[in-house]
């Protein structure tokens, strides 16, 4: 009997090792430790056939071949589940040699863009980048700039207030006066920045936008000056081709004022019918002058000592331009496929 019970332990550890799979554990289940027919349940049945004496020992022996067995079921089991985790982990190690899952980045904005490549001519010319604030005071923004109370140009600038005395400013101006302020002369500064007006939204105009301004201030700074430094600037952006002129105009803070024109370049003034140019050949880019004297007053710096000259344009209207794009709006769709094709 005591064999028996022996040989039956040797083929449970020895079944147990070889289960190899899912089907392998029902077999081995099944086998030995089913209820109906299982060798082990069979043991148990044979309980009345053992002599009195011998069978608390019997039934101790064959629980233990039980509890022996489920043990060994429960650990085939696990090891079965490891291995097919195991399987699966490296089924899912990614193959290096196929090619990789193409990412977008992005692009940079047109405007953006346009900005970048101003302020690079400008910083090839020995010129600083300056910022200040969006939200700015009225004095910046209106009276430092010789634009007093009932100034027209007041009007003309529909403003965004944020409260009395404070609003969002409506040209990037103010930081002249806040760079002269804070530098002495010799100043050579460009203003890079966003503008707010009140402007209903349409083709060439948008609530939000940008600008570029330039100031320069020095002793004997003249017209000459700034008409060569705009020539330099404009020849530079639109090709050395461009012809540039200037027209008699008027702005609060310069005096003498002048608008200036480059010649179309996208028909160069052949084409009567261009889209661009309306048949002109010029486009109005930019505004400029010399600096107000009490505008000089305002930013600290003896108007009898220095001059300079200030000019301002619209990066939105360059991009617009150089895009050809119809409606400046379309900046702002935000539709990547769309802006990345712009140059
Ligand atoms: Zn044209």
């Amino acid at each position: 009997m005591g064999n028996e019970l022996d040989e039956l332990k040797e083929r449970l550890i020895k079944e147990a090792e070889g289960i190899k799979s899912q089907a392998d554990l029902l077999k081995f289940k099944e086998k030995f430790l089913s209820r109906k027919k299982g060798e082990i349940s069979l043991l148990f049945k044979r309980m009345p056939t053992i002599p009195p004496e011998e069978r608390a020992e019997f039934g101790k022996r064959i629980n233990q071949l039980k509890q022996l067995g489920e043990k060994l079921l429960k650990e085939a089991e696990e090891r079965i589940k490891g291995e097919r985790k195991r399987k699966g982990l490296i089924e899912s190690i990614p193959d290096p040699t196929l090619p990789g899952i193409p990412r977008k980045i992005g692009a940079i904005h047109p405007i953006a863009r346009t900005s970048h490549e101003i302020e690079e001519i400008f910083l090839r010319m020995g010129y600083d980048i300056e910022e200040g604030p969006e939200v700015e005071s009225e004095f910046y923004n209106f009276e430092a700039l010789n634009i007093p109370e009932y100034h027209p140009a007041r009007e003309e600038q529909d403003t965004f207030f944020i409260r009395k005395g404070i609003l969002l400013r409506t040209h990037t101006s103010p930081v002249q006066i806040r760079s002269m302020k804070k530098r002495r002369p010799p100043i050579r500064i460009i203003a890079p920045g966003r503008v707010y007006r009140r402007d209903e939204p349409d083709p060439t105009h948008t609530p939000m936008f940008y600008q570029i301004e330039g100031l320069v201030v020095d002793r004997g700074i003249n017209f000459a000056h700034l008409k060569g430094t705009l020539e330099t600037f404009l020849k530079a952006l639109f090709g050395e081709e461009t012809r540039v002129r200037f027209r008699p105009s008027y702005f609060p803070f310069t005096e003498p004022s002048a608008e200036v024109d480059i010649s179309c370049p996208i028909c160069g003034g052949k084409d009567p019918e261009c889209r661009v140019c309306g048949g002109t050949g010029w486009i109005e880019i930019l505004g400029s002058g010399m600096v107000h004297p009490r505008v000089l007053e305002a930013g600290g710096i003896d108007p009898v000592e220095y001059s300079g000259f200030a000019f301002g344009l619209g990066v939105d209207r360059i991009s617009m331009l150089r895009a050809q794009l119809p409606d400046t709006r379309y900046h702002y769709e935000n539709r990547i496929e769309f802006l990345e094709q712009l140059k």
